[in-house]
């Protein structure tokens, strides 16, 4: 017996009362003989505690985590008796005993200690002081959104910024100015108080959106669209230091593992690729296949790219400026000599719009531009690897890191690439499926902040501490 076998009473041993038997269950031999507690015993540890009780709550609880953690210390200092007395007393093997229980102890009282610790209810955290916090709205916010999902993308910061209190400037982008025109028809119709939601029209540059987001009226800016974009808006807003929500590009990549429902991920991927013309800022123009399967997964989705086009989808570019730019890319790709799949021009049934066909390339280098830069059309680029950790170093060699599809039925390879690649969205066996209280938005180059849910709430409104000295 490695432990005394009393009270442990307001800090002294104290061997009282008759004494019980203790024994060794692997052997049901006897291994000592314990006090047993008396009423009288007990009321003297319980007037012991009632005493100790007001002068502990009265510590400021860093000094309360600071003692916890000095018990965690002296845990880890005794480690083998406890093991001793744990394995004594249970007969529970050394080794659970010594990997689990025991540390856990440790690890118990550091976990409340660094909780606590972090808890802002203050009568419990700094006495004679109640602190709580409000939330404030920002005041006017400026929605400007781009013209690629112009209501969903309006809407999703709208109801956010209204909600929280503040009211709002929308500025749709140029090429799409009609829903948001309904929207506010849809105001002044149910009543709502006048200038509470507002639209302007007009292009960014030297024009409505960068004068709307330097106002010196304006609180806060949200802004979806072009990375370049929302540097630009970054320097005008410099001055007035006011709160920024940026959403913007992605060169995101799709990770196809042999082991996927073939069927699924080639589906998941026409879908992810082309939807709206590709013109989604998550749509995937980087898919990555593990070697196995690259072939025959290269063959259905460039068979597949080819049965839109004579289908006469996806849809078509937003503008001629846009498809000019995406058949740029088309061009390049070959110049740099890439080997099309499908694709790779203007399909031949487009007399008039601005349509170009869905394109599927291979063969070029993981740092050519078509791998790099955004391009923002129904297009990917596709190339096979070889290991997990390949895929997940190709998908996160990009300045971007907006979104990701993972392909794979092997759960715990889910997890690890998901966790692995640096992207805000990770999508595994589907693509663009939202819970709308989850945070969206991207990392690097795409983006800054989170919206969705209670992150968008935060970042439409302003934390304020009031403190009281009680
Ligand atoms: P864009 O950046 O050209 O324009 C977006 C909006 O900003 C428009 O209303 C435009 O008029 C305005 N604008 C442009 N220059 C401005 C300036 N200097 N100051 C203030 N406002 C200015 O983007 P786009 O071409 O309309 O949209 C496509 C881009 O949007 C793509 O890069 C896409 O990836 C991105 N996007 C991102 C998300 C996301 O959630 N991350 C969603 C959709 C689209």
């Amino acid at each position: 017996m490695s432990y005394q076998n009393g009270h442990f009473i307001g800090g002294e041993w104290i061997a009282e009362g008759a004494t019980f038997a203790n024994h060794d269950p692997v052997t049901g031999a006897e291994i000592g003989r314990i006090h047993e507690a008396g009423r009288e015993t007990v009321d003297r540890a319980v007037t012991a505690a009632r005493r100790a009780q007001p002068g502990w709550a009265a510590l400021p609880v860093a000094e309360r985590a600071a003692w916890l953690r000095r018990l965690a210390d002296g845990m880890e200092a005794r480690f083998d008796d406890l093991v001793a007395a744990e394995v004594a007393d249970t007969g529970k093997d050394a080794v659970q005993a010594r990997t689990l229980d025991i540390p856990r102890g440790a690890a118990n009282f550091r976990v409340f200690a660094d909780i606590a610790a972090q808890r802002p209810d203050n009568a419990y955290h700094l006495p004679g002081t109640l602190s709580y916090t409000i939330r404030r709205p920002l005041g006017v916010v400026a929605v400007i959104v781009p013209w690629n999902l112009p209501f969903l993308l309006t809407t999703w910061k709208a109801g956010a910024a209204l909600v929280a209190g503040n009211t709002i400037v929308i500025k749709p982008s140029e090429l799409t100015p009609g829903s948001a025109a309904v929207l506010a028809d849809i105001a002044a119709q149910v009543g709502l108080p006048a200038g509470v939601l507002n639209v302007v029209n007009g292009p960014g540059a030297g024009s409505a959106g960068e004068f709307l987001a330097g106002h010196p009226g304006v609180d806060g800016v949200t802004f979806t669209g072009e990375s370049r974009t929302g540097s630009a808006i970054m320097r005008t807003v410099a001055d007035g230091v006011k709160p920024i929500s940026f959403e913007l590009g992605g060169k995101n990549a799709g990770l196809i593992f042999a082991d996927a429902r073939l069927d699924a991920a080639v589906e998941g991927s026409v879908r992810s690729v082309f939807t709206n013309g590709g013109q989604v800022c998550l749509c995937t123009e980087r898919l990555y296949v593990e070697r196995p399967i690259y072939e025959e997964f290269a063959r259905r989705l460039a068979k597949r790219a080819e049965e839109l086009s004579r289908e006469r989808e996806p849809m078509p570019m937003i503008s001629a400026g846009h498809r000019e730019k995406v058949l740029s890319y088309y061009r390049l790709a070959a110049s740099e000599g890439a080997e099309v799949l499908a694709g790779g021009g203007v399909p031949p049934w487009a007399e008039s719009g601005y349509h170009v066909e869905p394109t599927v390339l291979t063969g070029l280098p993981q740092g050519s531009r078509v791998n790099q830069e955004e391009i923002f059309g129904p297009v990917c680029h596709i190339a096979p690897f070889d290991t997990e950790a390949e895929a997940v170093a190709l998908a996160n060699d990009s300045r971007y890191g907006l979104a990701a599809t993972v392909w794979t039925r092997d759960l715990s390879r889910a997890h690890r690439v998901a966790a692995a690649v640096q992207a805000g969205l990770v999508w595994v066996n589907t693509w663009f499926l939202r819970d709308l209280r989850t945070p969206f938005g991207g990392l690097r180059l795409s983006g800054i902040g989170r919206e969705g849910g209670v992150h968008s709430l935060d970042f439409y409104s302003e934390p304020s501490t009031v403190t009281i000295k009680l």
